[in-house]
């Protein structure tokens, strides 16, 4: 079956084998010879497992050499099987587990069969011990049987005897001898007492056969091959099942490695680092109240700069007719306030007269206490707390209540202005809080402008028709929801000629700082992002290469890379699922943990969505990683070396 013609194989510039030439056919076939004679390198020159030699091995005439991975695969499968010296064992699976790895891939196996072989070569009894736990004759036995089980035509034993005590080492013999009848069985050894007279005995030394052979040339048909049949995802799924059990230190490793990237990456995709920036902000936001963010647009007012007296006061008079039209829905402001400055108030509230004193301010809106700010049906209008103090309700009671508003608007004319008494009946919709901080030398005081009341536009209409005044050229204030949108909205109105008020120095410079802390903050995120990733995949390719021997094992076992591909993407599923249920049941503690580092939490719905995509993209990366280091992993190099 096996012939070999004119064989050399060379370490270095040692010659482990010298023109060797033998035909080896069925039955007992023994290969004897001293340590270091070159036994194990023939046969594994024989297996398929070593090339780079001289000369050529055949077997059923076909070139050993020409066999690619697929026709390999077949062969180790179901037509050659090897008993390694140096035992091709999985250490942290059973006796058991470690049989199975060939017979996933047949169509059938029977469990009756393998406890039979077991108990055959004596290792029943340890069918579900872990291979690392036995001694090595129990090892040589796992592997025979292994072996046995494929059910190939020739098997080749490297010393399968060496480490068993006298009964045992007859005992395998006795049952490598039974199955020769029908296959082919090489045994090296160097106990010569193994071998009977009928057995053939081939002996080398350095590297040289002694022993006399006739040499033939075969006839017959060449050898046949086919393909495995694909592992089936059921048996990938009870093998992924084995991995987790037995290897769940690797298993762990790698989904804590998911996690943790998974959680760094998602915090630098949702920016929240960045807003540990924000709190210079924030404490420009206490000092100076909430009307940090509002834009005053006036159509006449005295350009009085900084209080300081010397200045000449500028009248300022700009067009504003539409102004109000224009920004009322504006996305980036959160209240738009008709401001009206109202002196002499008197207020007729529930038959009383309330006289209000004027504080020669525009109104001042803080925040809402209670009800909503004016909107246009009917004659509506907000009033500060202090008016709901002043006439005895409270901020719940005063809602809906009417009142008589008389008061005096200035006109202007040259310079001069004449008051103009007006009077409407109003609605009470909403409560305010009219405080006002004012910042001198850096110290803040709180200031209520008693006089701030909001009307609705009809109301405020009626007052300027009443006053004699444009209707259309209404004064306003509004407030932007950020400073980024207070800046660009003056930048706006700037660009069209008009002049608002407000803290607009201030502003720029946060949306300055801003901008700084988010570009710098947003560099060290990605950064920290792209390491974090980095570093789940070289723990992923650790583990991974950690892992080259077992694949290698699978590869003399039969099975091809696109077998140990659906393997591993069975794996990176379980590996995936794992992951995202820690993910998920861990949520809580997630935010805990960015709260106490960031300030802020992670995990609401749309960044729980970005963690699940990031996982399954790691996982991805894993399955990938998985099918490049098996592919390296060949045979002959990966199971190289040990106890030779
Ligand atoms: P045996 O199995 O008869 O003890 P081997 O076939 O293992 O002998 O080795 C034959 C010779 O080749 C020895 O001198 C050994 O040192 C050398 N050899 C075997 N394998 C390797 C290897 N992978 N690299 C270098 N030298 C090797
Ligand atoms: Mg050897």
């Amino acid at each position: 079956m096996f012939q070999i013609r004119n064989l050399s194989k060379k370490y270095g510039n040692e010659f482990a084998l010298q023109d060797v030439s033998l035909d080896i056919g069925s039955g007992m076939n023994f290969i004897v010879g001293s340590s270091g004679s070159g036994k194990s390198t023939l046969i594994k020159i024989m297996c398929g497992m070593e090339d780079g030699y001289q000369g050529t091995v055949t077997y059923k005439n076909k070139d050993i050499s020409t066999l690619n991975d697929t026709e390999k695969s077949y062969i180790y499968n179901n037509i050659i099987g090897f008993v390694s010296q140096d035992f091709h064992l999985i250490d942290d699976y059973t006796v058991f587990e470690n049989i199975l790895e060939p017979l996933y891939l047949k169509t059938q196996y029977s469990e009756s069969k393998i406890d039979k072989v077991l108990s055959e070569v004596g290792i029943l009894d340890i069918k579900n011990k872990k291979v690392r736990l036995l001694s090595g004759g129990q090892k040589q036995r796992v592997q025979i049987a292994r072996e046995l089980l494929k059910n190939p035509e020739v098997i080749i034993c490297d010393e399968p005897t060496s480490a068993l005590d006298k009964d045992s080492a007859k005992a395998v013999i006795d049952i490598l001898r039974k199955i020769s009848k029908t296959r082919s069985v090489i045994v090296v050894t160097h106990d010569l007492k193994l071998i009977e007279k009928n057995d053939t005995m081939l002996e080398l030394d350095k590297g040289e056969l002694v022993t006399e052979v006739a040499l033939v040339t075969s006839k017959g048909s060449k050898l046949k091959i086919y393909s495995n049949s694909k592992i089936s995802s059921k048996k990938a799924m009870a093998r992924t099942k084995t991995n987790f059990k037995r290897a769940y230190g690797k298993v762990a490793i790698v989904v804590l490695s998911i996690l943790l990237s998974s959680i760094l990456l998602l915090s630098s995709v949702t920016g929240i680092i960045n807003k540990s920036g924000q709190d210079e902000y924030q404490k420009l936001l206490d000092t100076y109240g909430n009307a940090l963010l509002d834009i005053s647009i006036h159509g006449s007012f005295m350009s009085a700069s900084g209080g300081s007296t010397d200045d000449p006061n500028v009248d300022v008079d700009q067009n504003i007719n539409g102004l109000y039209d224009q920004y009322v829905d504006d996305e980036r402001l959160s209240s738009v306030l008709i401001a009206q400055a109202y002196s002499n108030i008197v207020a007729n509230f529930d038959g009383t007269d309330y006289k209000i004193t004027s504080s020669n301010n525009t109104p001042i809106f803080n925040e809402m206490l209670s009800g909503r700010a004016p909107e246009n049906n009917g004659m509506e209008v907000m009033v500060p707390e202090n008016f709901v103090e002043l006439v005895g309700e409270t901020n719940e009671s005063i809602l809906g209540k009417t009142m008589k508003f008389n008061s005096t608007v200035n006109k202007w004319e040259g310079g001069t202005f004449t008051e103009m008494p007006t009077e409407v009946e109003l609605t009470i919709v909403g409560v305010f809080n009219s405080t006002f901080t004012l910042v001198t030398d850096g110290v803040s005081r709180d200031i209520e402008i008693k006089d701030s009341f909001f009307m609705n536009l009809n109301a405020n209409k009626e007052i300027r028709k009443q006053a004699e005044l444009d209707v259309d050229k209404i004064s306003f204030i509004m407030r932007g929801k950020t400073p980024e949108d207070v800046v660009e909205i003056k930048d706006e109105l700037n660009k069209t000629g008009i002049v608002p008020l407000g803290q607009f120095e201030l502003l720029e410079d946060i949306v300055k700082i801003n901008n700084q802390v988010k570009e710098q903050s947003s560099s060290a995120t990605v950064v920290i992002g792209i390491l974090s990733v980095l570093l789940a995949i070289a723990i992923m390719v650790i583990v991974t290469i950690l892992r080259k021997r077992e694949y290698a094992i699978l590869k003399i076992c039969g099975y091809k890379n696109s077998d140990i591909a659906a393997l591993s993407l069975m794996e990176s599923i379980g590996i995936m699922i794992v992951s995202l249920v820690v993910f998920l049941v861990l949520s809580p503690l997630w935010n805990i943990i960015t709260m106490a580092l960031f300030g802020a939490t992670i995990l609401q719905f749309n960044t729980l969505m970005v963690g699940i995509s990031v996982i399954v993209l790691i996982s991805t990366m894993y399955f990938g990683i998985q099918v490049l280091v098996s592919r390296t992993a060949k045979v002959s190099s990966t199971l190289k070396g040990g106890n030779r």
